[in-house]
């Protein structure tokens, strides 16, 4: 952990920002993170990809402000892996890195949210502080397990642990009740656009009816993106919202795939990436919508320019 990168990011943004207490718990948001076993040079080189020159000059990085939340808490970690790995391990590593890349390619606002509440109000606290902050975009990042049903059993280093070698790959959810529908569906495809052009496959058994209570609408087939219109933290939050499940962590090969630096560079990237995209493609309406009302204050104009965010949410590419 020498990089002289990482180093500034540390001590410059190392701020932990506790914002509310609810009892004994309090929610924090870090502007950084350090995170042992996270090789900075391994995810730091893959993550600049270069971007376009409409992107660049579209998206002021400098005052975009993304909010990548860490799914669940130390306490209530979420899903275990099939070599007993809790999926908060895997969301703090994963958001970590995708914060560090962005913070990289000059999005300096973004900010890494974690929360310690482990039960519910933990996730109305995770929406509250985004709200608060006035953030642009919320992104949650989570890892993928299985309905109980198909859970097996095996041994791992002597330990007795389970598993389910079915339904490998990542999958992208959003809320039809978030208040910017179109801007989640938006940033949805993005980030399964990017996965996919990356080869990487998205799993569609959240359409079946074996999944019961867990079974979604899939709302693009190309993109692997769902609803999920209950998930707290896609409805509460006002700005638009996506959750990522990354991948399945009680898949045997998928885990130890998502734990290498590789994977989790690809995915990065694609957020990374699809982050910019949202920017550009949510800059570049905005200010057609400021000239109009310079220029010509009628509705008519106005509407003109609103109906043009409109259609760029309806046609992200
Ligand atoms: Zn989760």
């Amino acid at each position: 952990m020498s990089s002289r990168k990482t180093s500034n990011w540390r001590g410059k943004n190392q701020v932990i920002v506790p914002w509310r207490t609810y009892g004994a718990n309090a929610v924090i948001a870090l502007f950084a993170l350090f995170v042992c076993g996270v090789s900075p040079h391994a995810w730091g080189q893959k993550s600049a990809a270069p971007r376009s020159a409409q992107q660049a000059t579209a998206c002021d990085g400098a005052s975009f402000h993304l909010v990548v939340d860490v799914g669940h808490s130390e306490k209530s970690y979420g899903a275990l892996s099939a070599r007993g790995g809790t999926e908060y391990e895997f969301n703090l590593r994963l958001a970590t890195q995708i914060v560090q890349a962005l913070l990289d390619q000059g999005f300096t606002k973004t900010t890494l949210l974690i929360t310690t509440d482990p039960k519910r109000s933990g996730l109305l606290q995770r929406a509250d502080r985004a709200n608060k902050m006035g953030a642009d975009l919320f992104l949650s990042i989570h890892h993928d397990s299985v309905p109980k049903k198909f859970i097996e059993t095996w041994e791992y280093e002597g330990e007795k642990r389970t598993f389910s070698d079915r339904f490998p790959g990542h999958s992208v959810f959003i809320s039809n009740d978030n208040p910017d529908r179109a801007g989640s569906l938006l940033f949805g495809q993005l980030i399964g656009r990017e996965l996919k052009a990356r080869g990487l496959q998205y799993t569609p058994h959240y359409v079946e009816p074996f999944m019961g209570n867990r079974r979604r609408v899939l709302v693009d087939a190309d993109a692997g993106v769902y609803r999920f219109d209950q998930l707290v933290v896609l409805r509460m939050t006002r700005m638009p919202a996506v959750l990522l499940e990354a991948g399945s962590i009680i898949h045997r090969d998928e885990e130890l795939k998502l734990l290498a630096p590789e994977r989790r560079g690809l995915i990065t990237e694609a957020v990374a990436d699809a982050v910019a995209s949202f920017c550009a493609l949510r800059s570049k309406p905005n200010a057609a919508i400021a000239r109009a009302s310079k220029t010509d204050t009628s509705a008519a104009r106005t509407k003109r320019a609103k109906q043009d965010v409109s259609r760029a949410a309806a046609k992200p590419r």
